[in-house]
C-alpha cells in the first residue's frame, strides 16, 4: 500500500481527555477515530489489525470443528423476554421503533442462536455442534474510559455449542479452553486463567482468561509459582496468602483485562425456548450448551496498551496492519530513490510480504520516521541517496535501537 494513497493521518498531540494508553496511541497513530466515548471508527491501519486477529481467532475457532456464521444485530424484544433478559440484563439496549414495536440489539445471542440452531436438530444424532460467529455487539456500559477496553459497541467473537451430555460438554470445553491459550499465545500475550462464577443464569463455573495490564478493569490474584490465579470479585484468598494449591508460591494482586471467558450454560436456553432433541428412546431432551466469548476489539486496546515504548506501538508480527514499513527518503535524488524503492516495493508484494510504503514526497526524514515510529510495523527498510550509493538499504526492527545495511538483492532474504 502506497502511503501517498492511504486514508491515514497521524497527529503528534494527545488528547488530553483520553485517560489510557491504548486510546492515546490508537488515535495519534491514525488506528481509529473515537465518535463517542465506547465508540470507534476504525481507520484504514485499524481495520487491517482487526480483520489480522479476527483470522487468528477464527483458524482456531474452525480447527476445533466450529462452523462460522453471521447472525442479526438487531433482535426482536420476544426472544428477550423469553429468556428474561429483557427485565434482567443492565447493559441491554433497547430500541423503539416508529411503529411503537421494540428491539434490542444484540449484547451476546443466545436469544437468537438457541432457536436457530434448535429448529435444526432433530436427534442425538445431530449433536454435538457448535457455531460462532464475529460480529458487533452494543452493550449500554455506564463507564466507557478504557479506550478499546471498553466499548459500547465491540467486535466480538462468540461461539455457541450445544451437547447431549456433561462428558461431551466438557471435552469441548476443554478444546476451546486450549484454543483459546493458543489464540493469545499467536497474538504474544500471556493470558492468565481464572475460575469464575458463570454469569447471571448460571450456577456453574466459569472460566476468565485475564492479561495483566493497568488499564484493565479487573483485579486478580494469582500465584507466582504455578498457574492459580482467581478474580479478587469472588475471591475466598487475599495478597499474600500461601497458594491454595499448596505449592509454595504466594498470591500476588494485579489489574488485568478480561480477554475471553468460556461459560456452562445448562440447558437453561433449550428449556426457555422449549426446544430440545429426541434421544436414542425417542425421549425429548434438553441440550447441555456453552457460550465462548473473545474481545477481538478489545484484544486490539491490550496489545496497544502493553506493547508500545515512547514513539509508538510495538505490533506482534502476527496482528500488524502491514509486516514491513518500506520508506523512500528522496532528498535530492527523487527520481533515483524512488525507482529502487519502487522496485523492492514490487519485488516484497509480488512475494506476498505486506508493505506500508511512505513513497510521500514533501515530508522530512525526521517526520517518515516518527510516524514509522508510532504506528509499528515490525520491520523498517529505509531507501535514500546514501544507501543506494552502496548499492544497500537500511533494515531496522521496530523493537531494536541499531539498523544495518543490507545489499539491495539480499532484501527478500532477511525477511
Ligand atoms: P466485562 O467483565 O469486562 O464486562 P463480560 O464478563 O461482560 O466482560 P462477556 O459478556 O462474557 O464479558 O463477553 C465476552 C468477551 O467480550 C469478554 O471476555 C471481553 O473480552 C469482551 N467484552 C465484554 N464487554 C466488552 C466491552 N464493553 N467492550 C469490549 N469488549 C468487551
Ligand atoms: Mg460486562
Amino acid at each position: 500500500m502506497r502511503q501517498s494513497k492511504l486514508f491515514l493521518k497521524t497527529s503528534k498531540t494527545v488528547s488530553e481527555e483520553e485517560p489510557t494508553v491504548n486510546g492515546r496511541l490508537l488515535e495519534q497513530a491514525g488506528f481509529v477515530s473515537k465518535l463517542m466515548a465506547g465508540v470507534y471508527t476504525y481507520l484504514p491501519l485499524g481495520l487491517r489489525t482487526l480483520n489480522n486477529i479476527s483470522k487468528i481467532v477464527r483458524e482456531e475457532m474452525n480447527a476445533i470443528g466450529a462452523s462460522e456464521l453471521l447472525m442479526p444485530m438487531l433482535h426482536p424484544k420476544d426472544v428477550w423476554q423469553t429468556t428474561g433478559g429483557w427485565d434482567n440484563i443492565d447493559v441491554l439496549f433497547k430500541i423503539q421503533s416508529r411503529t411503537e414495536k421494540e428491539y434490542a440489539l444484540g449484547q451476546s445471542e443466545e436469544e437468537v442462536v438457541t432457536p436457530l440452531v434448535l429448529a435444526r436438530v432433530q436427534s442425538y444424532k445431530d449433536l454435538p455442534l457448535a457455531v460462532y460467529q464475529i460480529n458487533w455487539k452494543f452493550r449500554d456500559e455506564l463507564r466507557a474510559k478504557s479506550g478499546l477496553l471498553r466499548g459500547r459497541e465491540f467486535l466480538m467473537k462468540d461461539m455457541y455449542s450445544f451437547h447431549t451430555s456433561q462428558e461431551d460438554f466438557d471435552r469441548f470445553y476443554s478444546e476451546a479452553k486450549e484454543a483459546y491459550l493458543k489464540i493469545y499465545t499467536w497474538l504474544g500475550l500471556v493470558a492468565k486463567v481464572t475460575e469464575a462464577s458463570g454469569g447471571a443464569f448460571s450456577q456453574k463455573i466459569s472460566y476468565e482468561f485475564m492479561v495483566l495490564t493497568d488499564a484493565g478493569e479487573d483485579d486478580i490474584l494469582y500465584c507466582e509459582v504455578c498457574d492459580f490465579c482467581v478474580n479478587v470479585e469472588i475471591a475466598e484468598v487475599k495478597l499474600g496468602d500461601k497458594c491454595p494449591k499448596d505449592c509454595a508460591g504466594t498470591l500476588a494482586q494485579a489489574k488485568a483485562s478480561e480477554v475471553g471467558n468460556v461459560f456452562d450454560l445448562g440447558q437453561k436456553y433449550g428449556k426457555d425456548f422449549g426446544l430440545g432433541y429426541t434421544d436414542e428412546a425417542g425421549e425429548k431432551k434438553f441440550p447441555i450448551m456453552g457460550c465462548y466469548g473473545i474481545g477481538i476489539s478489545r484484544l486490539m486496546g491490550v496489545l496497544a496498551e502493553t506493547m508500545n515504548d515512547e514513539k509508538g506501538i510495538l505490533w506482534p508480527e502476527s496482528v500488524a496492519p502491514f509486516r514491513v514499513h518500506l520508506i523512500a527518503l528522496p532528498g535530492k535524488e527523487a527520481e533515483s530513490v524512488f525507482s529502487a524503492s519502487d522496485k523492492i516495493y514490487r519485488q516484497l508484494t509480488d512475494l506476498g510480504v505486506e508493505v506500508l510504503y511512505d513513497d510521500r514526497l514533501d515530508v522530512s526524514a525526521g517526520e517518515k520516521f516518527a510516524d514509522s515510529d508510532l504506528i509499528g510495523v515490525p520491520h523498517r527498510l529505509v531507501v535514500s541517496q546514501k544507501t543506494l550509493a552502496l548499492e544497500s538499504l537500511e533494515y531496522k526492527k521496530r523493537n531494536e535501537s541499531e539498523s544495518r545495511l543490507v545489499k539491495l538483492d539480499q532484501v527478500a532474504e532477511i525477511l
